[in-house]
């Protein structure tokens, strides 16, 4: 929760574009979306896009993080925030660190995969160079219930067509 002021462009405003892109993709991909902000400008949008494009590096985040680093003729992104409506993989954490990305807001929790709270804590390892400051919790509420309404739909899919049914998990969890 960001809490306090409320500027016009704060964390729930970018967060709530990265979950409009999630909401919109509409994909056999798990709907998960991110922006990357410089200077409070957008320079990166993507989502999740690994099963349509066969890519298993088709995260959200690293496919926000391309189009940032084209549009700002730079690999590395210094004093820009990455906004995703889900928790990074250990992958997507590493391309946050090789980008120099100096703070990270992430929605809901993703308990199997997570590296920043869940499965690990990556950026309080005191080993890393780079820090990235990270905020949990924005608009996590409805980032989770998207995840959830597209599992639900695809279990329901499942289980229509006749294809052996995916036993519904007792915890939320949501795989990419
Ligand atoms: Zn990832």
């Amino acid at each position: 929760m960001t809490g306090g002021s409320k500027p016009e462009r704060d964390d729930e405003y970018f967060m709530n574009v990265a979950l409009t892109l999630a909401r919109e993709s509409r994909t056999e991909d798990v709907p998960v979306g991110a922006v990357v902000v410089v200077g409070g400008e957008i320079v990166g949008k993507g989502v999740n896009q690994g099963r349509i494009r066969h890519d298993p590096t088709g995260h959200a985040e690293i496919v926000a993080l391309r189009m940032a680093a084209e549009a700002l003729q730079n690999y590395r992104l210094p004093k820009s925030v990455l906004y995703v409506t889900l928790e990074p993989c250990f992958m997507c954490f590493g391309a946050l660190l090789e980008s120099r990305v100096s703070r990270l807001v992430f929605g809901a929790r993703e308990p199997r995969r997570g590296v920043t709270g869940s499965l690990y804590d990556l950026h309080n390892d005191p080993r890393l160079t780079h820090r990235v400051e990270v905020v949990e919790g924005a608009c996590a509420e409805e980032s989770a219930a998207l995840l959830r309404e597209f599992f639900e739909k695809k279990r329901g899919r499942e289980n229509g067509s006749g294809m052996r049914s995916v036993p519904s998990s007792p915890g939320r969890s949501f795989p990419q």
